[in-house]
């Protein structure tokens, strides 16, 4: 194990808030080193300096973890393209990736679970996402994992297998679920249920991650502060779902011709002050781990950051328009551009 003085997650919970980016399958698709469709991590073995560089940037931008790009690293995956045997050297190597990223910075190194697309609630089903879950956390607690996040599971029932492996490693667990257009998990509990018996399994942190945009996920979370008595995390999608849309999935652009999601959804997505916005309103409701999942960029980070009070790195650059050539107020401008402004 990795020798840390640092204060933990839970002791920087107790402090105030915690806030982790996540996202970063879809960042990496942006910038062109993954492919969307299959959503493989394998940047990690192809372009590490990718993932070093995402990692430094959302640090920098305010996220107090790193955590490790094994989200979809899993042997289901892998075998969809026809690479298991990357398993166990993907895995690692992410792992390896953020370590060297959080020690540098003094941030968290989180492992990473998630949901195995396996799980159908039988028998076989069970026995199989577990054995993926237990090769996947070894491999997190060998590297020295502060703590564990088990992250986007439909089923409470999946969520909790991750949950007892994760305990098993005797590390702190942040277990969130997500949540489809149904406001229930897939084998039919409220959000609220499920996290209460998450808690009750014995997970530190529960809530929401991704899929939802903020306006969608806000009341869930809210719910879920109400009924258990753990921290709470909330991490929507960066896009502005609604009622009529809560998902990112279901919603719809008269623009183009085809589904948004998940590489159209450019103009859905979230100001950095709607991040902020969400990040104030859930802070208040005493919602402590927050981040933002798939199509976060570092700017969105930095924003919900400032929100609850921090200043990162990068808000050194924070916007400033006083000095701004047309749009600013500051003295040394000339006054030709300022009058101009209004015609812009
Ligand atoms: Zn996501």
């Amino acid at each position: 194990m990795r020798v840390n003085e640092r204060p933990g997650l839970l002791e920087r919970l107790e402090q105030g808030p915690v806030i982790c980016a996540e996202g970063y399958l879809f960042e990496c698709e942006r910038r062109g080193y993954l492919q969307a469709g299959a959503f493989v991590p394998e940047v990690v073995l192809e372009h590490p300096e990718v993932v070093t560089e995402l990692h430094r940037e959302f640090v920098h931008a305010g996220s107090d973890v790193v955590e490790a790009f094994t989200y979809y690293g899993h042997r289901e995956k892998l075998r969809i393209i026809g690479k298991e045997h990357l398993l166990e050297e993907l895995n690692r190597g992410a792992l390896e990736l953020a370590r060297s990223a959080a020690d540098e910075s003094g941030a968290l190194f989180a492992g990473d679970l998630s949901n195995t697309n396996l799980f159908f609630a039988d028998d076989e089903s069970r026995r199989t996402v577990r054995a993926m879950f237990e090769e996947q956390a070894a491999w997190a607690a060998e590297a020295g994992v502060d703590f564990i996040i088990a992250e986007t599971f439909s089923y409470a029932e999946e969520a909790l297998i991750a949950l007892e492996v994760v305990k098993e490693t005797g590390l702190p667990a942040v277990v969130t679920l997500a949540l489809h257009q149904e406001p229930v998990t897939r084998d039919g509990l409220s959000p609220a249920e499920a996290c209460k018996r998450l808690e009750e399994a014995g997970a530190d942190v529960v809530g929401l991650n991704c899929i939802r945009g903020p306006r969608t996920m806000l009341p869930h979370v809210r719910a879920i502060r109400s009924a258990v008595s753990c921290h709470v995390a909330a991490l929507p999608v960066p896009y502005r779902t609604h009622d009529g849309q809560p998902t990112f999935q279901s919603l719809r652009d008269p623009e183009f011709d085809g589904l948004p999601f998940p590489t159209a959804l450019d103009p859905f997505t979230c100001s950095r002050y709607e991040l902020a916005e969400f990040g104030a309103a859930a802070f208040e409701l005493g919602i402590r781990y927050l981040g933002v999942c798939c199509g976060a960029g570092p700017h969105h980070i930095r924003s919900l950051a400032e929100a609850v009070g921090r200043t990162p790195e990068a808000s050194r650059y924070t916007a400033d328009m006083s000095k701004h050539a047309y749009l600013g107020s500051d003295s040394s401008l000339l006054p030709e551009n300022q009058e101009y402004a209004a015609k812009l």
